[in-house]
């Protein structure tokens, strides 16, 4: 028996196809009829008229052809929200990250001998002046640094690290299976809240390939605790031969409590006390690309580069040309925090933050009338990892009454959705994220919503 759903050229034919077939192309609408058909002869829904079947049509191809990564107001008051894209980047960085994807560079170019250059020189020269350090390299994100750190220095040997540095950051991150994966040796050492130089002392082996210090960036210990400082680390680890490495994961190259944030530790503070590698982010408090930078001393910068897993784990042009960008803003430490957004909304004063909310909420009461809107002081987060034990100070539009999820959810429906966070009871729109251009066209927005 033959279906009695219309066939796929009879469904060509009519009007409303032509406007997909203009817009989506043949191949897309054609397989796109087709799916639907299927699904309509599998569910045996065989009186479906034919103007509904193309429209179903239509709707799978506006879902195929949006963009699925948008723009989103980050209201969630965690500033490097890592699952909202950490950093955002200065314009210039952006630009320049753009100008390069868009043409052929001098990536791997050297225009004075017209032979092939090194992608890592655009950055190298940068990274040592800002740390001191001797020498430097790059790869795709601080996960890929201690990755290749420990396959190139450490495989198949013996790395004590202590107890109370075990981390894990965030979902697919724990140091002890990235260890596992470098091909090197965990040996662990010291207890969770204490690790004393003895402990370093009694693990060095033959098979000890370096000693290792984890920056506990995302959590605290605190009450008796005591760890090894890098200076008296380094010197255990000279005094056996052996290289000494430090994973800062968010690594600030200017000194953050020079705008009253608590002082993070600098990747130039370790390299001055001992270290001789020390890897971090390029999209935490850096606030650049996604990226893991390297730097410490030459041969063993040297050894890295010459990694094959360094290949598989380089930077491509339009990160590395945000990256070059954004150390180049830092050489100007006066001016850094008005021109890198990450370490401005860090740094935003919160009476600016509290007129930004008082702006908001009458356009958020016109949206969501029965919410009993108000503004309310909070505390935001700088997010990815980074001091999460201090907490700034900001100011919220909050949403209460039952249902919050769906207030959520209407908000996160808008063009460009936005993302608050709910907790005590409400939903809170923090808005230390929202500077002058988002503000405008947040609100612009919002009236869009209720006309
Ligand atoms: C964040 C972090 C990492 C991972 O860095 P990514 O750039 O996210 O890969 C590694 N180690 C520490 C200590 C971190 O804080």
């Amino acid at each position: 028996m033959t279906s009695p759903l219309p066939s796929l050229d009879a469904l060509l034919r009519r009007p409303e196809a032509d406007l997909l077939l203009a817009r989506f192309g043949r191949s897309a609408t054609v397989a796109a009829l087709r799916e639907e058909l299927a699904r309509r002869r599998g569910e045996r829904a065989f009186n479906a008229p034919p103007a509904a079947i193309v429209d179903a049509a239509a709707d799978t191809l506006a879902r195929l052809f949006a963009p699925s990564q948008r723009p989103v107001f980050n209201l969630t008051g965690t500033v490097l929200h890592t699952n909202l894209g950490r950093a955002p980047l200065p314009p210039e960085a952006a630009e320049a990250a753009a100008a390069a994807l868009r043409q052929p560079t001098t990536l791997e170019f050297d225009l004075t001998t017209g032979r092939r250059g090194e992608r890592e020189s655009h950055v190298r020269g940068l990274l040592q002046r800002l740390t001191g350090a001797a020498a430097a390299t790059v790869v795709n994100n601080n996960a890929a640094a201690v990755l290749l750190i420990l396959n190139t220095l450490a495989p198949g040997r013996d790395v004590p690290v202590s107890r109370g540095e075990l981390i894990e950051i965030g979902g697919s991150f724990r140091m002890p299976d990235i260890m596992a994966r470098a091909g090197a040796r965990l040996v662990e050492i010291g207890t969770t809240n204490r690790t004393h130089p003895g402990d370093y002392r009694a693990a060095l082996g033959p098979g000890t390939a370096l000693l290792m210090r984890v920056h506990r960036a995302n959590f605290a210990i605190s009450g008796f605790t005591a760890a090894v400082p890098m200076g008296e680390l380094a010197a255990i680890a000279h005094g056996a031969g052996l290289p000494c490495i430090e994973d800062l994961g968010s690594g600030s190259l200017v000194d953050l409590a020079r705008w009253g944030l608590p002082h993070e530790r600098m990747p130039q503070e370790s390299l001055a006390e001992g270290a001789d590698l020390v890897c971090f982010s390029g999209d935490k408090l850096l606030g650049g690309p996604q990226a893991g930078l390297i730097v410490g001393r030459a041969e063993l910068i040297a050894q890295l580069d010459a990694n094959p897993l360094k290949r598989a784990l380089r930077l491509d042009k339009g990160r590395l040309a945000a990256l070059e960008t954004v150390l180049r803003l830092t050489l100007v430490p006066d001016r850094v925090a008005e021109r890198l957004p990450a370490l401005r909304l860090l740094t935003r004063p919160a009476d600016e933050i509290r007129a930004a909310a008082a702006r908001l909420l009458p356009a958020i009461e016109a949206c969501l009338p029965s919410r009993d809107a108000a503004i309310a002081p909070c505390r935001s987060q700088i997010g990815s990892g980074a001091l999460p034990v201090d907490l700034l100070p900001s100011w919220a539009v909050t949403l209460g009454g039952p249902g919050l999820e769906q207030a959520a959810a209407w908000l996160r429906g808008l063009p460009r959705p936005v993302i608050g966070r709910i907790g005590q009871g409400l939903l809170w729109l923090d808005c230390r994220c929202l500077e002058a251009a988002d503000e405008a066209s947040l609100l612009d927005q919002l009236s869009a919503a209720i006309a």
